[in-house]
């Protein structure tokens, strides 16, 4: 049995039992190799851009004989499947804004796609922007630390109605607004400080319209994250 970090591990348990995944990013392979050997699926794609990583997740693979189950493929983000191919694509490990890149880029692989298991370390909002543009509903999230970097993680599946989030709820995530747990809370303090520490800053500067326009938006952010962690 291989053994995974807790933040691919809670990855796991939002995968359907018997889905077929695409794991895009798959570094090592290991989130797909855990899931087989823990019995949640059978079948699996590992896509990777890199051929260092490439050739990491091959060898574990091999390793683990997995090769029946697991298919290690070269190429860009959602280019390593067809459509219909897989029914939950994973993308973990990633900035949030290459990760709805990779999304808008690949949308014509998308159809046969039930559910969507995004791990951004950083910039979730992206990806909230882009469930909005291509109506995907969110319908868990969560966040958690681990080794001091606090990770989120976004699952999403398809809706016919439309998906619309305000400005706070696309920067901290609606749901993990409510939860408002102790993680969440140190994340948009350290955020927050640190916003705060830029304004002074920016208060020093030459007035100039964009100086302005950066205060503005720092203020507004500082203004929804007070709100949401009181
Ligand atoms: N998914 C694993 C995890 O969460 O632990 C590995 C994350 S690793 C930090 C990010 C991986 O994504 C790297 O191995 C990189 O080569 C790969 N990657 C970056 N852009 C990609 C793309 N457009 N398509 C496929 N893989 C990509």
């Amino acid at each position: 049995m291989i053994s995974i970090s807790n933040r691919l591990q809670k990855v796991s348990t939002y995968i359907p039992k018997g889905s077929i995944i695409a794991d895009i990013g798959s570094d090592h392979a290991f989130l797909p190799c855990y899931c087989i050997q823990k019995g949640i699926i059978n079948r699996a794609i590992a896509g990777e851009v890199n051929q260092g990583p490439f050739q990491s997740a091959y060898n574990q693979v091999k390793a683990l004989g997995l090769e029946n189950q697991i298919e290690v493929k070269l190429g860009d983000g959602l280019e390593v499947i067809s459509a219909h191919e897989v029914s939950t694509v994973v993308i973990a490990g990633m900035g949030g804004q290459l990760i709805s890149n990779i999304l808008e880029r690949g949308k014509d692989r998308l159809p046969g796609v039930e559910r969507l298991i995004l791990q951004p370390n950083m910039g979730a909002r992206f990806i909230r922007e882009w469930f909005e543009k291509n109506n995907w509903k969110l319908i868990e999230e969560s966040i958690l630390e681990e080794d001091e970097k606090i990770y989120e993680i976004l699952v999403a599946e398809r809706t016919n109605t439309p998906v619309v989030f305000n400005e706070a709820e696309k920067l901290l995530g609606p749901i993990l607004m409510k939860q408002k747990n102790s993680t969440f809370q140190k994340k948009w303090k350290r955020e927050k400080d640190n916003w705060e520490k830029i304004l002074l800053q920016l208060e020093k500067a030459l007035p100039s319209d964009e100086v302005s326009e950066r205060k503005k938006l720092l203020k507004q952010k500082i203004i929804a994250v007070s709100e949401a962690i009181k």
